[in-house]
């Protein structure tokens, strides 16, 4: 399945939530504000009552479409859930929360996690020194991620991090904003994941 490449506001309507895909425009001049209707010729995009399956395929596709993840790829993702000890709902927001486009955001260096996510790809960052150029890395306790030397100087990170001071502000990571860098000191707890999703009806939902 390709990545979608329309336009990303439309994807918040469908899901009714703001899913933060374009920077500072969210915060400032959010679409969802002004047209909260799904997209869709007018008057069809009417909400209806939604079927128990039509309910966990919507959460699972909010939960994929925030962070950016093809199917495939959340998948995969949400295997390495069930693999894991604890709760499967938390356990897939953890995962998704410690890939390195996902820290790279949330750390500021980037305004919206696709942004993050081209920044990789590029070799803009390292995880603990060595050059990382795969978005879906994770990145564990103890683990740090930085801005490669040459790339001190790229517009967007620097202008990211001035116009993200004190916005992302996580426990759970340690920004170090002079040095150009970020340690995951623990993975998020629940309540530290902000993202609004029902996790357990995306569980239901490859449960079936
Ligand atoms: Fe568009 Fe961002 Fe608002 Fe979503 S949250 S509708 S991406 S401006």
């Amino acid at each position: 399945m390709a990545r979608y490449t329309g336009p990303v506001c439309k994807l918040c309507r469908r899901e009714g939530v703001k899913l933060f895909l374009k920077a500072e425009r969210c915060v400032t001049k959010c679409t969802l504000d002004r047209r909260p209707t799904p997209p869709g010729p007018q008057g069809t995009g009417r909400r209806r009552r939604p079927t128990e399956f039509a309910l966990q395929w919507r959460e699972k596709q909010k939960l994929r479409r925030a962070y950016g993840v093809l199917e495939a790829q959340f998948r995969r993702h949400f295997r390495e859930a069930v693999r894991r000890s604890g709760s499967t709902g938390i356990n897939i927001l953890q995962i998704l929360e410690s890939r390195l486009d996902n820290i790279v955001y949330r750390a500021g260096f980037a305004g919206s996690r696709a942004q993050a996510r081209q920044l990789v790809c590029h070799g803009h960052f390292a995880l603990n020194g060595r050059k990382t150029d795969i978005p879906s890395a994770l990145v564990g306790p103890g683990d740090v991620v930085s801005v490669r030397e040459g790339s001190r100087q790229v517009e967007v990170v620097v202008q990211s991090l001035a116009g993200s001071s004190g916005r992302h502000t996580h426990a759970w990571l340690s920004v170090l904003p002079e040095a150009m860098s970020v340690r995951l000191n623990a993975l998020p707890l629940r309540t530290e994941i902000d993202t609004l999703v029902t996790e357990q009806l995306v569980v239901e939902f490859y449960a079936r």
